[in-house]
């Protein structure tokens, strides 16, 4: 029996793995896919820093951003410079097939091409049955589950767990671009309802590229189809005929509970991403740490009920819960706004007093701060308040409960609801 199974081999489960195999434990990581990293869904934006706070594989970077340009529904734009590159864009299978030789190296073992469709617990552990017996694979016993199955919830319901209760919609494609030297990004609700679009230069043998899409509170797919048809993107897109659309829900809210008797979520599966943004693959790796360190005082105390688990849901909201609470509300704001509204933020964004608070408090991965600090300007209150009675909605109050993650908002619905 192994001490822990982990359903999914991307960067959360794969990253939990590392940290349990390097501890000595025995570990297993199930991946439906016959091959780590593909299908690729993701642009692969990280925060430089990631790969101090972690161990990540370097060799997957394919290229530094330092500048940004965001774009408004009415044709203007404003540029953030850096004089440090602030992130980097990973190739992800590159990426995931480095967490995935790392974590073999330290003893986990991987099984490819293995689908869980079960996990039914037992008194002294947990069995995993995998849907693919063409290797004559069987059931597979372990002490504890890390589940880390991304945006795929059919594992959940069994196991008593909830699923996030807000999703938006994704679409992306990665095509030849013209060379480009800064990530755009564009708002307004013939781009991108709801949220916004993108494009994210990289070269791959030395061709330039781009991963080009967005999130959006509908038809992401038919959005992006017009977008990459928009003369902000068509005359810049070289002919590509390998251009291949992905779809995929981005959850913006955790589920419930984080942990169950034997079981605990991580990452994706767990609904812990950026809600500001959608990037999870940092708040993953965070939690596959989390997890890993729960997993193994659990191990150590020989005590595996979900009484003993919820130390780590406590662990991540540590960290967190505040974060993503405050990114909820913005998100839901945020989401409401009509053109004529982002407009006018982006000419408060271009103004000193606010453009300062910008430069002094975003940073990549942390976007409370900077929340907090325009939401104690007195022009952005002053805007958010007419946007919000000019549509009838309440804001309740800035203020959160620890207990519950959702925000204390109640804005018309912004993303779809799934499950
Ligand atoms: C269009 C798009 C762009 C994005 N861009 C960024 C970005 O630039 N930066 C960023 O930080 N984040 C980004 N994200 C989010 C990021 O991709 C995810 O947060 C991240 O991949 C989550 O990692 P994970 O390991 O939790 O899940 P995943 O990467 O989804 O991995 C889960 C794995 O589990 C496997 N699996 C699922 N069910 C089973 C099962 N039953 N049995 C076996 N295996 C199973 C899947 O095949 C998959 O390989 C983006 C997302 C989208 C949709």
């Amino acid at each position: 029996m192994y001490d822990v199974l982990v359903i999914g081999g991307g960067p959360a489960g794969l990253y939990a793995a590392y940290c349990l195999a390097r501890a000595g434990r025995s570990v297993a990581v199930f991946e439906e896919h016959r091959e780590i990293g593909m299908p690729v869904h993701c642009t692969g934006v990280l925060a430089t820093g990631s790969f101090s706070r972690f161990t990540l594989p370097q060799d997957s970077i394919r290229a530094a951003l330092r500048n940004a340009r965001f774009h408004s529904p009415d044709g203007r734009f404003l540029s953030f410079a850096s004089d440090q590159d602030e992130a980097v864009v990973v190739d992800r299978p590159s990426f995931d097939r480095g967490l995935a030789d790392q974590a073999v190296e330290v003893g986990a073992d991987l099984f490819l091409g293995h689908r869980i469709e079960a996990l039914l617990r037992f008194p002294e552990g947990i069995v995993a049955h995998s849907s693919i017996a063409d290797d004559g694979s069987r059931p597979i016993a372990g002490r504890l589950v890390i589940l880390a199955t991304g945006a795929a919830y059919h594992l959940h319901q069994s196991l008593g767990l909830g699923l996030p209760a807000r999703f938006v919609r994704s679409a992306q494609v990665e095509v030849d671009f013209a060379r480009l030297a800064e990530v755009e990004v564009y708002f307004g609700n013939e781009v991108a309802p709801g949220s916004f679009a993108w494009v994210v230069p990289f070269t791959r043998g030395g061709v330039p590229k781009a991963k080009i899409g967005l999130l959006s509170s509908r038809d992401a797919e038919r959005y992006l189809a017009r977008f990459l048809q928009s003369p902000m993107v068509a005359p810049r897109t070289l002919p590509n005929p390998q251009c291949a659309y992905r779809r995929r829900p981005v959850p913006i809210r955790p589920i419930p509970k984080t942990f169950a008797e034997r079981v605990l979520v991580i990452g994706d599966a767990a609904g812990i991403v950026k809600p500001t943004t959608g990037g999870g693959i940092y708040y993953g790796l965070l939690t596959a740490e989390l997890a890993a360190a729960t997993a193994t005082e659990a191990m150590n105390a020989g005590d595996f009920s979900a009484r003993f688990l919820s130390r780590y849901q406590a662990a991540w909201q540590a960290a967190l819960a505040s974060e993503i609470r405050t990114g909820v509300l913005f998100r839901c704001f945020a989401s409401q706004l009509s053109d004529a509204e982002i407009d006018e933020a982006f000419h408060m964004v271009a103004s000193e007093q606010v453009g300062h608070l910008i430069r002094d408090h975003a940073t990549f991965n942390w976007h409370k701060d900077v929340i907090l600090a325009l939401w104690r300007n007195a022009n952005v209150r002053g805007f958010l308040w007419r946007s919000l009675v000019a549509r009838g909605s309440r804001l309740v109050s800035p203020r959160l409960h620890r207990s519950d993650v959702a925000p204390a908002v109640r804005l018309s619905e912004e993303g779809s609801q799934i499950g």
